[in-house]
């Protein structure tokens, strides 16, 4: 009987997946395969949380596969680069005819693939790839003069003038007619715990995933204007981090929220809108990444911020990576992502320009704390993210318009409530007084002194960037 492979990577789920889609509809005898890289997980920062969120959500799957027919098996590997051949030799085991999976845009992983094609080829095994991470292919979405778009306002445009509702139409996995006899098998996937963050907020599985989406639509969504900027309202949909290993579908997203909205992408609800920007922003980012490899390469968008001149000082990074640097709006954020293993985004945002900014450190520095603490990390988003706050990247903040951490704490956490609830040393100074750093009714906690001034660090962070340009444009 001839054997169709599916290669699971981002997209750990039956919903709207089309490799798997495909596989069923081609081959009678359907098998799965997991393939993990301990090494090339650390080689990419990902995060310990993450690590045990992509086995309880690899357990559930092998689950939903056998209900299916389907035997999923894991195997290591040592590096991208031993994958095709270890790949190669499952496929052989097994009498593999063809392999099929669903896309990676990172440039490693685009190299693996074309390395695995070449492999499986030269063995006379089939392969084929689908889309399911993004609406449009990376790079397919071009300006007027048929060039990458790198500013977000007119790529989201020409997004919606291409789109058509029909993108939308999801298949439901069909179960094989004939179950095939082997056993699936997830032992040779290895955890050591080193993180402490909470995994119990994070449920594994399709079905922990549909109902925080389902819970948000109907809940949430319609307030989000609203409410998505106040860390101390639960008003996003917390989906990121079953979007980054693709237990839920962008697609699936997209289609749940315009059903609310009469498939309105900018009239109707405005909170509903605003959400599905988001998650264009999203595939914006993976465009940049497709469309401009040196991203990928540690470099940033804007070249001429090459020329900065970073500083570096261990006392200030660690008072940082421990949500210890004076300033409770940040130690908040800082430690909301050691806890939760998770961020708001609006914080985010106050971090990474603290950190690039009136610190004045590198944004690779800072890139690299985030994946290694976020559950959801996110090579684009997170890149994105982080040269955006850094003004190095593309459509980015402008160098001179630099968050002033204590306004956005008076204006997005009022009463200091999420300050309260991260930074317990603060439980009893009064809502007044909380977002400024040394205030008087600081002096009886422990909570230590601002590693900067703030007014100081921001005329600093301006001139490193006039400098900057001045030297790049000799
Ligand atoms: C410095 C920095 C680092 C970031 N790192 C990551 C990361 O590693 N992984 C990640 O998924 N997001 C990252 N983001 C984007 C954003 O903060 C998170 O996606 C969001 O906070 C996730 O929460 P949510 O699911 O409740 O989002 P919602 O507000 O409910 O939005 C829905 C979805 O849209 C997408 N989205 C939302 N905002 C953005 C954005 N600004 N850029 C790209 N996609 C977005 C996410 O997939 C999100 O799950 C980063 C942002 C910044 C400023």
């Amino acid at each position: 009987m001839a054997k169709g492979l599916v290669w699971f990577r981002t997209d750990l789920r039956l919903d709207d997946n089309p490799a798997l889609n495909a596989a069923l509809r081609e081959y009678e005898a359907v098998l799965a395969i997991y393939v993990f890289s301990q090494h090339q997980w650390e080689v990419h920062n990902e995060s310990n949380i993450k690590h045990e969120f992509l086995i309880n959500n690899l357990i559930l799957l092998k689950d939903s596969l056998e209900r299916l027919g389907i035997p999923l098996t894991a195997i290591n590997t040592e590096s991208f680069k031993t994958l095709p051949k270890d790949l190669s030799s499952f496929c052989t085991d097994q009498k593999i005819d063809h392999v099929f999976w669903n896309n990676e845009f990172g440039l490693n992983e685009a190299n693996r693939d074309a390395a695995s094609i070449e492999t499986l080829n030269n063995i006379s095994i089939k392969s084929s790839s689908f889309n399911d991470q993004v609406i449009y292919e990376p790079g397919f979405l071009k300006t007027a003069q048929g060039k990458p778009f790198s500013v977000f306002t007119p790529f989201k445009r020409r997004w919606i003038e291409n789109f058509d509702t029909n993108f939308l139409d999801i298949a439901k996995p069909s179960k094989l007619k004939e179950s095939y006899s082997t056993q699936g098998d997830l032992s040779n996937l290895k955890f050591a715990k080193t993180h402490s963050a909470n995994i119990d907020l994070w449920p594994a599985g399709e079905s922990a995933a549909e109902e925080k989406l389902k819970n948000f639509l109907q809940l949430k969504a319609q307030s989000y204007s609203a409410s998505r900027n106040s860390p101390i309202i639960d008003g996003t949909s917390r989906i990121s981090p079953y979007l980054a290993l693709g237990i839920l579908s962008p697609k699936r997203c997209i289609l749940e929220g315009l059903k609310l909205n009469n498939f309105e992408f900018t009239s109707g609800n405005r909170g509903i809108c605003k959400w599905i920007d988001e998650i264009v922003w999203r595939e914006f980012y993976r465009n940049i990444m497709h469309s401009f490899p040196k991203v990928s390469k540690n470099r940033p968008f804007q070249d001429y911020t090459n020329s900065i001149k970073w500083r570096h000082s261990n006392e200030e990074l660690d008072a940082f990576y421990n949500g210890k640097t004076g300033f409770p709006i940040v130690d908040a954020g800082i430690r909301q992502m050691l806890k939760e293993g998770w961020m708001h985004n609006r914080l985010r945002m106050v971090v990474a320009m603290f950190f690039t900014k009136n610190m004045l450190h590198d944004w690779r520095l800072g890139e690299k704390f985030f994946m290694q603490h976020l559950i959801d990390g996110d090579f684009s988003s997170n890149n994105g993210g982080w040269q955006w706050s850094s003004s190095t990247g593309t459509d980015s903040a402008p160098y001179f318009r630099i968050f002033n951490p204590i306004s956005q704490s008076q204006n997005f956490d009022s009463e200091g409530e999420f300050i309260k609830k991260f930074i317990p040393e603060l439980k009893d100074v009064p809502a007044a007084q909380i977002h400024q750093p040394k205030d008087d009714f600081f002096s009886s906690t422990n909570y230590p002194e601002p590693i900067l001034d703030l007014k100081e660090s921001r005329l600093r962070a301006i001139q490193a960037f006039k400098d900057a340009r001045e030297v790049s444009s000799v």
